[in-house]
């Protein structure tokens, strides 16, 4: 089985101390003797530059207070302000927050956008919060950060639980603080504030540009493909739906209440529906179901992980019947998953190129918002696909020439990217 690296922390990397973390770290680590990589800037990068750990007090709905913690990371500045979502989930912790700014670092700078990475996020059960607190948990959490986010600082975007109003919240919070709005703090939010069209798709869209990319390299026909798709909210379900569209058959897919199951093919826009309407799959018996376990071990040509991370692990790697696993979540494949996938010759098309499809078109509704110019929804899909493709491409290129697994090719070419500009700049004093 190939090696995995053990990480062993040193005194300064105790604080993001989690298995998130770890995983992170072992994959720099894992890439670095390849990027070639001065080692004080290896050193560098193996922190954050800076997190924020705050408290955010809320009076809930029913009279009583209550305190969620709160996090944001900062991974580096090497290239431009931090970029990255703000997850509402029961797990999120600092060492969490820290994993996740990381891979932003290597994916915004595997795209060459001018971003390094952030994470942040309030640990809190976001399906039994009301409306009107998730409102109040959003507007002092972002009254918390005033120190940290900005336009040219740090620039948050939707992760988990949180979406488009979430971000217009965090607009109107911050725009109120500095007396004029400021569409451009953040990204992922309603056209009618400087939000981009195409923003919300772009993810999902962008995870089936890669897979479209990635048959052609292999000369498979996306027609024939039988596809599962684990997680139906914003990066699944709309990735369900254009698999769907250019005609693959989608025979399962699933929500954190489990999954439902056809083998000639599901009704994917319908489904979507259903799951618009109701809050989730959880109702829908007009088909088989499945537990989300059951779900990846089904037989099919393409696994599309989009709900969250650490799905694909030691346990069940062996048993995964794909072909290709896409990694539309961040995170979805341990380590040990990751070596046994590879051993069986199961293509995984990494998260960090995967899924950079949300934080590209982000980029360009941030410069459309500085630039007060805004572009229609064609231009911005044939640029993601543009520079989608470029990636795909150059980590294609570099997985051939050094022998590489696609995800040590990625986190390489980002790393590289972002290691020569530190070494331009240097480390200040
Ligand atoms: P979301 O909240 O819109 O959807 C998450 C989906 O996963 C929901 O259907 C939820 O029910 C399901 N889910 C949650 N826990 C699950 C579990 N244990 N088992 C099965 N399903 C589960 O979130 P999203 O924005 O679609 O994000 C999903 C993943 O994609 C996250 O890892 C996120 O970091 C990553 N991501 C999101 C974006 C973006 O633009 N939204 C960009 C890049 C990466």
């Amino acid at each position: 089985m190939a090696e995995v690296q053990e990480f062993s922390p040193e005194p300064g990397a105790l604080e993001w101390e989690t298995p998130l973390y770890r995983t992170a770290l072992a994959q720099y680590e894992q890439a670095l003797p390849h990027a070639n990589v001065e080692e004080l800037v290896a050193e560098r990068l193996r922190y954050p530059e800076r997190a924020l750990v705050v408290s955010v007090p809320v009076k809930l709905d029913a009279g009583r207070w209550r305190v969620f913690p709160g996090y944001r990371v900062q991974h580096s500045t090497v290239l431009g302000p931090t970029k990255g979502g703000v997850r509402y989930d029961a797990e999120v912790t600092l060492g969490e927050c820290a994993a996740l700014a990381m891979w932003m670092t290597w994916k915004c700078a595997l795209l060459r956008l001018p971003y390094g990475g952030a994470k942040g996020g309030v640990r809190c059960n976001p399906r039994e919060l009301s409306t009107d607190e998730l409102q109040k948990i959003t507007r002092r959490f972002t009254s918390e950060l005033l120190p940290i986010i900005g336009p040219q600082e740090d620039i948050p975007a939707p992760d988990m639980a949180t979406n488009e109003q979430t971000m217009a919240w965090m607009m109107d919070t911050y725009s109120m603080q500095v007396g004029h709005a400021v569409p451009e703090i953040v990204t992922g939010k309603p056209i009618s504030l400087g939000g981009s069209l195409f923003r919300q798709e772009a993810t999902g869209a962008g995870v089936v540009m890669v897979i479209i990319r990635a048959c052609e390299r292999l000369g498979w026909s996306l027609g024939e493909q039988r596809c599962v798709v684990q997680g139906f909210g914003n990066v699944g379900g709309v990735a369900a739906a254009e698999l769907h569209e250019r005609g693959a058959r989608v025979v399962a897919v699933s929500d954190v209440s489990g999954g439902v199951h056809d083998e000639h093919g599901l009704d994917v826009p319908a489904l979507r529906r259903f799951a618009a309407e109701r809050g989730s799959l959880e109702e829908f018996l007009e088909c088989e179901r499945v537990t989300n376990e059951e779900l990846l071990e089904l037989p099919c040509d393409i696994l599309v992980l989009a709900a969250r991370e650490d799905q694909v692990h030691g346990d069940n790697a062996p048993r995964i019947k794909a072909k290709m696993v896409a990694e539309g979540a961040n995170g979805p494949t341990s380590l040990e998953a990751d070596a046994i996938l590879g051993e069986r010759g199961i293509v995984v098309l990494p998260d960090v190129l995967t899924n950079a499809g949300g934080v590209t078109v982000s980029y360009f509704e941030w410069v459309q918002d500085l630039g007060r110019l805004f572009w229609d929804r064609a231009e911005i899909r044939a640029k993601l696909a543009d520079q989608l493709n470029d990636a795909f491409d150059r980590v294609w290129k570099l997985a051939d020439e050094q022998g590489l697994s696609l995800r040590s090719a990625a986190l390489v070419a980002g790393i590289r990217e972002v290691s020569g500009a530190l070494t331009a700049r240097g480390i200040y004093p």
